[in-house]
Parts: structure tokens; sequence; C-alpha cells
């Protein structure tokens, strides 16, 4: 019952993240230094130059800066003003985050399973899925793919409905030209440390091209206040500090850098691991995927994770019970989404960074070709 990790030595690790870091090290605490010195430490000059530049990386008009990925999905939900019992449709095979910002906002999660072969949403099966209470369609990215919009495009305008995308696994992604971020109503981002942007803690933001959700999304994250001591809105505190946002900014100059670094890695691996006993990723567009994790599927996934640990790999599973089989949601502990448990049943995720070297990278291919 410890929510502190273990930190268990690898000799090739999951995710190094302070190699990650250490590469960008005298930029950091360039920034670093700049904010010590200028007595401002929240919502300031480096808040606003970050989301000026994540803004125009994402090539929206519009990002705000909050505390985390959960709390930037909520506040969208809560921005685009749904209420008790509104559905709003939502991948069943996801990280509980997305779920968890609709139910927060007293709104229904309607799962819907996914395609066998991205991962994501079918976007075959949202239209039965949708009834008079349907506000809006949530897409999650996962594990770095974006989700193919065209049909959900569709559906949205068909229905009059909300896209709300969970980008948090899917910085820099691009679909039919368009980056994540840009695919809907408005987007969530994490940059918790592992993803593929970063910070040193706690992070996230909010993209939209819509002016009015993002004066209202900057007024609930800050006390639902746009001018001190004013409050329009019963709002919450959620803030990127300044000294996140320098990191992150120092940060984004190298993610397509990174991002092109994984899909290289991710190519290699599809490339060269040849065991029938492994079920391979792959993508409908190398440029869709920027490959936050790469995830495999094989019938005897733990042996599998023995047998790597046991060659000095580090390996996690993204992730190990859905949403619906969690206490959490045990309302839903009777229901079946046969291919989302499937998946949770047979999947795992072999190291893929920026900072693993070639030799690493043909290591893992080696000892899973012998397994
Ligand atoms: C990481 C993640 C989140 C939540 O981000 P936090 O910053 O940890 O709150 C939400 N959705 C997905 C798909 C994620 O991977």
């Amino acid at each position: 019952m410890d929510i502190y990790t273990v930190r268990e030595e690898f000799m090739l690790k999951f995710l190094d993240l302070y190699k990650i870091n250490e590469r960008y090290r005298k930029e950091i605490d360039t920034r670093i230094k700049e904010v010590l010195d200028s007595g401002w430490y929240l919502l300031g000059n480096q808040d606003k130059t970050f989301e000026q530049d994540f803004a125009n990386y994402c090539g929206v008009k519009h990002c705000i800066g909050c505390a985390n990925g959960l709390d930037a999905l909520t506040l969208i939900i809560r921005a685009l003003g749904f209420k008790q019992g509104d559905e709003i449709i939502v991948p069943a095979n996801t990280y509980i985050a997305s779920i968890l910002a609709i139910s927060e906002n007293g709104c229904t999660p309607v799962l819907v399973e996914p395609d066998i072969k991205t991962y994501n949403i079918n976007p075959d099966l949202i239209e039965e899925k949708i009834t008079e209470k349907t506000k809006a369609i949530m897409v999650v990215h996962l594990y770095g793919q974006a989700v193919k919009m065209e049909k959900i495009w569709a559906l949205a305008k068909k229905y009059n409905l909300k896209i709300i995308e969970d980008s948090a696994q899917a910085h820099g992604a691009i679909y039919q030209g368009k980056r994540t971020g840009n695919l809907g109503d408005a987007s969530g981002f994490s940059f918790y440390p592992g993803k593929n942007l970063g910070c040193l803690g706690d992070g996230g933001c909010v993209t939209t091209n819509d002016d009015e959700l993002a004066l209202k999304i900057r007024a609930l994250a800050n006390y639902g206040s746009h001018k001190k001591y004013c409050n329009l809105y019963k709002g919450i505190n959620s803030r990127l500090d300044e000294i996140q946002a320098a990191v992150l900014d120092v940060k984004l100059k190298y993610l397509d850098e990174d991002n092109e670094k994984r899909c290289q890695i991710s190519k290699y691996y599809r490339e060269n691991i040849k065991n029938d006993k492994i079920i391979l990723p792959n993508t409908y567009d190398e440029k869709a995927h920027v490959w936050h994790v790469f995830a495999v599927r094989t019938k005897d996934r733990d042996e599998f994770q023995e047998y790597l640990k046991n060659n000095d790999i580090q390996t996690l599973i993204h992730y190990p019970t859905p949403p619906h089989k969690q206490e959490a949601y045990k309302e839903w502990n009777h229901l079946s989404y046969p291919i989302t448990e499937e998946i949770h049943k047979t999947i795992i995720s072999i190291p893929i960074s920026p900072v693993m070297t070639e030799e690493e990278v043909k290591k893992v291919v080696e000892v899973i070709n012998e397994y």
C-alpha cells in the first residue's frame, strides 16, 4: 500500500528521466535562475512565454497552463457547462484520468471499445452509443498515436457534439497536417515528467481555438476569477508554476527532435523484432504516432516481463486493469468490454526514449528475438 514507487535498478531502464533532462541542464539552470531572480513564481512571464510557444507549436490560438493533465480535462468539461447526467463518450481502453475528468463533473462516461489495430477508440462503434443526452466525444490519443478523426468530426457535426481531446500521451503527433491539441474543441495535455514533453514535477495545459472557452478556463483555473478578488465562477486553483513553465519552454524546442528519435527506434523495433509470440504495434501514418510508449502484446505477458527482467530490461504495463474493472468504478465491474480486457491482459511496454543508445535498442531486439 505504498504509492511511492520503489526504485528498482535495471541496466536498461524503461525511461531514464535523469538522462532526458541532463541534456538541457545548462539551459534549464539558466531559466530556473531567471525565475528565482525575478521574485515572481506564479502566472508571470515564464507562463506567458511558454503558453504562447506551445500554442504556436500546436497551431492553436490559446494555451492555458494548469496544474496537471487531469485538471486540464476536468476544466474543459467544466467550462463547456455540462451538467449532471450529460453523457460523454470516451474510450474504454484508456488511462483512468480521462474518465475521472468526466465523473468529477457529474457527467456520465459512456465507454466505447477500441480498434484492436490502433488501441484507440473505434470510430465505427460511436454512433450506436449516441443518445439525447450525449454532449461530447472525448478522444484519447493513446500511446502517442493520433486518433483517426475523420468519422468523429462527421459525427460531432451531425449530432452537434463537442470534441475533447486527451493529448496527454501525444504531444506533437500530426493528423491530416494538424497537431494534436488542434483536432477538437479543446484539448488537455499533461507535462508529467515521463510524458514526451515533461517538466520536473506536475504540469498541464489546455489548448483551444475558442476565445470564449479559453477565457472561461483561465478563470476557472484561477478561483473562477479574471480579476483579482472578483470571482465569476466557483473555480479551482490549478496553475502551472513559473519554474515548470520555464523548464517546459526549454524542452519544447527539442520536442520534435526527441519525437523523431522515438520514431526511429520504433521503426527499428518494427523491422527487426521477429518473434511469433510477440504482436507488434503499428501505425496508419508515421507522422501520426510519436511513440510515447511502444506497447507489444503477448499471450503470457507476465512470463515475458519476467524474462525481460532477468535480462535486465525494465518494462511497464499500460495498463494492468481497465477502468471498468477498478474498485473506483464498482458500478461497472459486471460489464464486459472484451477487446479492452484482452488488451489489458496481453499488453506490455518495452523501453523507448530519446536517450536510448543504439546498443540498448539492439539489445532489446536481440533479447526479444531469443524469447
Ligand atoms: C498522464 C495522463 C493523464 C493525466 O495527466 P496527469 O498530469 O498525470 O494528471 C490523462 N490522460 C492520459 C491518457 C494520460 O496518459
